[in-house]
């Protein structure tokens, strides 16, 4: 979301007259876009912000500007901390950053969602395969851990036109895959809701339709019908669980119970046998007791995710969980943290493995970031695939025969010449 959101700030200033300098030292602006979710990535922030101040001292006409989340939780505070910052903008402002470059504005960190939404902006986009679209901004779940509604404010759906008319240019103009973006995409509501959305879109030149974030409590029949029938949408779910243990769920106000998650699960799987689930599950909550850690580790071998983004609880000040009684030491947050992570890692290739042998419809990305002369690309399901590079195209399809599964990737030869068909 924070990468689309700089997309989106960097379209506005080039629309200015801005472009895009080649790193801070010959930048004449400088814009950091924080997040605030864990405390890790806001002390990451502020080392950064620190280098920045000296290379403003060799030049003074360097300005600063500060976005995101950390910018709207922190506000006067943080122009106090770093005085030589020369404009702070929150996440729910980023339309009005050339206003606020350009002086016309000052401090405008006005908490309006409702501006945001009915904006259009032309997001300055880093791929021409793959592109993330907001469909609402904000969110109103209050999880007791989550600092997100106190800095993105309320929950507000873009209209439905508006995202359409945005999706139908992207495929216009040659993108081949779009992602669906809101904190809970599962409570989109304007004229229609969200499986009507999913539909509009499906009915474009799009090949393929993802969306993040699903909150499971809001994860509707309606919506998994759709993503059964609807060709162009992804067989991949990212259902954050949070935790397997009813207790730590019901303290993290989540609204659902492990049964209700399983049982969302059961029915995903029942209706679309090829789907990828995974997840996000947060470690350490206050109050976790071993028993609670041990109800997760039941819970992720009972699912069986694709993939599991684990994290240790980080207290953030102003949430209702930063003020729970039974913290928990960060040693035994990173015992539990390997642990989930150890357990997810043999899941994950024995997962992969199942895939060897199979062929799979692979879009083409583009050179792998791990060894350039390979290529990487991703199956509908998100698996990331690697071939060898001869002359594929990014952005286009190629029938692959999965060899040899790895831990985080599948390895690959692309058997499109031999007119094998895809999605054996
Ligand atoms: N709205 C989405 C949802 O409900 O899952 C995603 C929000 S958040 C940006 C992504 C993930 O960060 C969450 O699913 C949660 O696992 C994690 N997270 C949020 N607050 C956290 C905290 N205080 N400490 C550790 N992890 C946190
Ligand atoms: Fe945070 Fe919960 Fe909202 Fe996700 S649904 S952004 S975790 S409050």
């Amino acid at each position: 979301m924070n990468v689309h959101d700089s997309e989106k700030m960097l379209g506005v200033l080039s629309e200015n007259g801005y472009s895009e300098a080649e790193g801070p030292e010959n930048a004449d602006l400088v814009i950091f876009n924080t997040c605030a979710i864990r405390e890790k990535a806001e002390q990451k922030f502020y080392s950064q912000l620190g280098r920045t101040k000296l290379l403003k001292r060799g030049r003074k006409s360097l300005k600063i500007a500060v976005a995101g989340c950390v910018a709207q939780e922190t506000k006067d505070k943080l122009i106090r901390r770093a005085p030589y910052v020369d404009f702070v903008i929150g996440p729910q402002n980023i339309h009005l950053i050339s206003h606020m470059v350009t002086g016309r504005l000052q401090a405008g960190l006005f908490d309006d969602n409702q501006k945001l939404a009915l904006q259009e902006l032309a997001a300055s986009r880093k791929s021409l395969i793959k592109a993330w679209v907001s469909i609402m901004y904000g969110c109103n779940n209050f999880c007791t851990y989550c600092i997100v509604p106190y800095t993105r404010g309320r929950e507000v759906s873009r209209p439905s036109s508006s995202i359409i008319s945005e999706v139908d240019d992207l495929a216009k103009r040659g993108y081949k895959e779009v992602t669906l973006l809101g904190q809970n995409v599962n409570s989109y509501k304007s004229d229609i809701d969200f499986p009507e959305l999913l539909r509009k879109i499906d009915a474009l030149k799009i090949d393929r339709i993802r969306f993040v974030t699903s909150h499971p409590r809001d994860f509707s029949e309606k919506l998994i019908e759709a993503i059964a029938e609807l060709p162009h949408v992804c067989e991949h779910i990212h259902l954050p669980i949070q935790s397997g243990s009813d207790g730590i769920l019901r303290l993290m106000n989540r609204g659902y119970t492990y049964r209700e998650y399983l049982e969302k699960i059961d029915v995903l799987r029942k209706k679309i046998p090829a789907i990828a689930i995974t997840a996000d599950v947060i470690t350490g909550f206050p109050g976790e007791t071993a028993m609670d850690h041990e109800a997760t580790m039941r819970a992720i071998r009972e699912i069986s995710f694709d993939g599991l983004f684990a994290f240790k609880f980080s207290a953030r000040r102003g949430t209702k969980a930063y003020g729970m009684d039974g913290h928990i030491g960060d040693d035994l947050k990173s015992q539990r943290l390997s642990e989930i992570l150890n357990l997810q890692e043999k899941i994950t290739y024995k997962k992969n493995h199942v895939l060897e042998g199979t062929t799979q419809e692979v879009l083409i990305e583009g050179p792998s970031e791990t060894d350039p002369s390979m290529l990487t690309g991703r199956t509908k399901t998100n698996k990331i695939v690697t071939i060898s590079d001869n002359g594929e195209t990014p952005g286009s399809y190629v029938v692959v025969r999965i060899d040899r599964a790895r831990q985080h990737s599948l390895l690959g030869v692309n058997v499109s010449l031999d007119g094998v068909s895809a999605g054996s």
